[in-house]
């Protein structure tokens, strides 16, 4: 009988974390208890129409069946550039060599090690943070360097902090704002560091903007191209799956230096065939979609995060109030840490949210809600909150 052993990379993955909280879940459920989930980070509101109606003409047309080119139909890469302009004031980005399509920005996010790093070098990233960040890492053999982000510096990095025999091995770098899980945001002062810094070192840095549209109160986060030098130093992933609510449609883009980018593009080219055109057209679609259509999303999840932060710091929890993502981060409660305090509301509550230490060590002590219920439903959690506190 055939004996399956599976390869190193698969053994040496990190434990699952999220196990106990899902098994958990899944019992209350077989129990009849009517799950809060406070866990999912992916839009529960529904592609706006025109984008779908955009895709169903694609679909029929039959030059839109075949294999799409492997780095994404110029147009798609136009529209990323015009909207890069438009958005962010970035000009300039050359279709051609300094945007790529992607299957999701997931795809190039954990592709993109393969391009620059093995045995012996190091690929830093935030933490707590998106988990491609560090599985990236290890499929391409590299070692991996966790960079804290704790409260007290704000949730961003401590360049400092990091050992010089790190540096020298550091060949890449992810950092991710608005952050997820944390919700921080980062400013100029910040993205100018990043660039003296991977610039001293010769570092490639990866931007993952996945939540810059999603925002609250007018304030619209920074792209890291608007950074003097950024292209000269880096890329920025980029996803239509959390601004138009379309994680289904797998559509992403990276930008930047057009070094990394083609770096990027052979691996792909090797791997994978790239986005069916259909949905590249109904991407172009969704750039150009306006405030009108926007906004109202944006307001949702205000509401929504108003409902919680406040429902939550009147229970005397801490939390930070975010600015931008719809995730809340809140500081678990004295004595309880992440996994026993979402444990906790599970059990007493029919609440699902995620233990910070999901997300790497760091962020132990921290919890983190997602804003993708209804306010009705989110104050329901609220009252079941304070009942079970
Ligand atoms: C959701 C998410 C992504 C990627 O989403 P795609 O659907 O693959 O484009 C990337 N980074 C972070 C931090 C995310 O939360």
């Amino acid at each position: 009988m055939l004996k399956v052993e599976v390869a190193s990379r698969l053994r040496g993955l990190p434990p699952y974390l999220f196990a106990e909280i899902d098994r958990l879940k899944q019992e209350a459920r077989a129990r009849g208890v009517d799950v809060i989930d406070l866990s999912i980070g992916d839009p529960d509101m529904p592609t706006p129409a025109h984008i779908i109606e955009s895709l169903k003409g694609a679909a029929e047309r039959p030059e839109n069946h075949r294999y799409p080119s492997y780095e994404g139909l110029f147009s798609f890469r136009k529209a990323v550039a015009d909207w890069y302009e438009r958005r962010f004031g970035v000009a300039g980005l050359d279709p051609q060599t300094e945007v790529l399509s992607l299957i999701g920005s997931k795809e190039g996010i954990g592709h993109i090690p393969l391009a620059f790093v093995e045995k012996g070098d190091v690929v830093l990233y935030s933490s707590p943070g998106y988990p491609v960040y560090p599985v990236g890492t290890l499929f391409a053999g590299a070692e991996g360097y966790p960079m804290p982000l704790l409260e007290a510096n704000d949730y961003l990095p401590d360049f400092k902090s990091i050992p010089a025999d790190i540096l020298k091995r550091a060949k890449l770098m992810f950092i991710n704002y608005p952050n997820n899980p944390t919700s921080a945001t980062a400013g100029m002062d910040f993205y100018n560091e990043v660039i003296s810094f991977a610039d001293r070192h010769n570092i490639i840095v990866c931007h993952d903007a996945a939540y810059s549209e999603v925002y609250f109160n007018g304030k619209k986060p920074l792209s890291f191209m608007q950074a003097p030098g950024a292209k000269e130093t880096g890329i920025e992933f980029h996803s239509l799956s959390k601004t138009y609510n379309m994680t289904g449609w797998r559509l992403g883009c990276a930008v930047g230096h057009k070094d990394v980018i083609a770096g990027l593009g052979r691996i792909k080219t090797n791997l994978d065939s790239g986005v069916f055109q259909a949905v590249q057209e109904a991407g172009i679609t969704a750039l150009r979609t306006g405030d009108e259509v926007l906004a109202p999303i944006r307001n949702t999840y205000e509401k929504r995060r108003d409902a919680l932060y406040n429902g939550l710091t009147g229970l005397g929890l801490k939390v930070k109030k975010p600015e931008a993502t719809f995730y809340l981060w809140a500081k678990c409660p004295d004595g309880l840490d992440s996994r026993a305090f979402a444990k906790l509301l599970l059990e007493k509550a029919g609440i699902s949210a995620t233990p910070g230490v999901g997300f790497g060590a760091p962020g132990e002590g921290y919890i983190r809600f997602a804003l993708t219920v209804d306010v009705p439903r989110m104050e329901e959690a609220v009252q079941r909150m304070g009942k079970a506190l």
